[in-house]
């Protein structure tokens, strides 16, 4: 299995120029396949949410490639790159980013309903999505009467809904206790175990061991990387 979702070669970012500029990112060279779970750490600054935009197309790279299944985003108009966008990509933020007066449903298939789905098989995946993360009774719910654990997993719902390939997280359990973190991750886990690719921003060491690969971002730059070969019975445990 090394069906290769997201590449990206070389990638570097600054912002700004002259002697205010910032290296936010150096010579980023990363492959993640399908079912594949990476984990990102670093201290705050060290270019971990760069990184992500940088790979989910919200923000071009000053130098290097970002190949998203296959498709080279440099190559891409601004329309193409927002439909592989909807089409392929799923983003999970801290603060859930679900729209307020949309129901857990409708925060679902709006995208694909942006990406010209009709009503009828965009509220199909939805509910398919909405049940993958044990939601589907409270598909009818605004945002405000979920719990903030139900709301991030109908955020995962989101990100996943339709054919989407690669999840990308940033701190997703941020705002959540402990129990619900867990509960969110393994969620995510299981997206990932059903084909998916997926990278998680975290600041926690716990959070990081569901991944397959740990990577230290520091200053920018990949300073290790951590890969979990075979089965980890400590890990097969906290699956469980
Ligand atoms: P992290 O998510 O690890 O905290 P970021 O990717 O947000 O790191 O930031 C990496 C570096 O880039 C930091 O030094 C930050 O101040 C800088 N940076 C991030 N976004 C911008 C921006 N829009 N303009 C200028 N500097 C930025
Ligand atoms: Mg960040």
């Amino acid at each position: 299995m090394s069906e290769v979702v997201l590449r990206l070669v070389g990638v570097s970012r600054q912002y700004g120029s002259g002697e205010t500029a910032v290296t936010a990112l150096s010579g980023i060279d990363l492959e993640v396949a399908r079912g594949e779970l990476v984990a990102v750490m670093g201290a705050s600054g060290s270019g971990k949410s760069t990184l992500l935009a940088i790979a989910g197309g919200l923000a071009a790279p000053t130098s290097g490639e970002v190949v998203v299944e296959g498709e080279f985003l440099s190559g891409l108009s601004s329309s193409r790159l927002a439909a592989l966008r909807r089409r392929s990509l799923g983003f999970v933020f801290q603060d859930f980013n679900l729209i307020p007066t949309l129901t857990a449903l409708e925060n679902i298939t709006l995208p694909l309903e942006l990406d010209g789905f009709g009503a009828r098989v965009a509220r199909r995946a939805g509910r398919d999505a909405l049940a993958s993360v044990g939601l589907d009774d409270r598909r009818g719910a605004y945002p405000d009467e979920l719990s903030g654990g139900q709301q991030q997993r109908v955020a995962i719902a989101r990100a996943v809904v339709g054919s989407r390939r690669l999840i990308l997280a940033d701190e997703p359990t941020g705002a959540l206790d402990t129990t619900t973190g867990d509960q969110v991750l393994r969620m995510l886990r299981s997206r990932v175990d059903a084909g998916a690719a997926a990278i998680l921003v975290t600041h926690e060491a716990r959070h990081a061991s569901w991944a397959d690969r740990i990577l230290s971002l520091r200053d920018g730059r990949i300073v290790d990387e951590t890969r979990r070969d075979g089965p980890d019975v400590l890990l097969a445990g906290a699956r469980a």
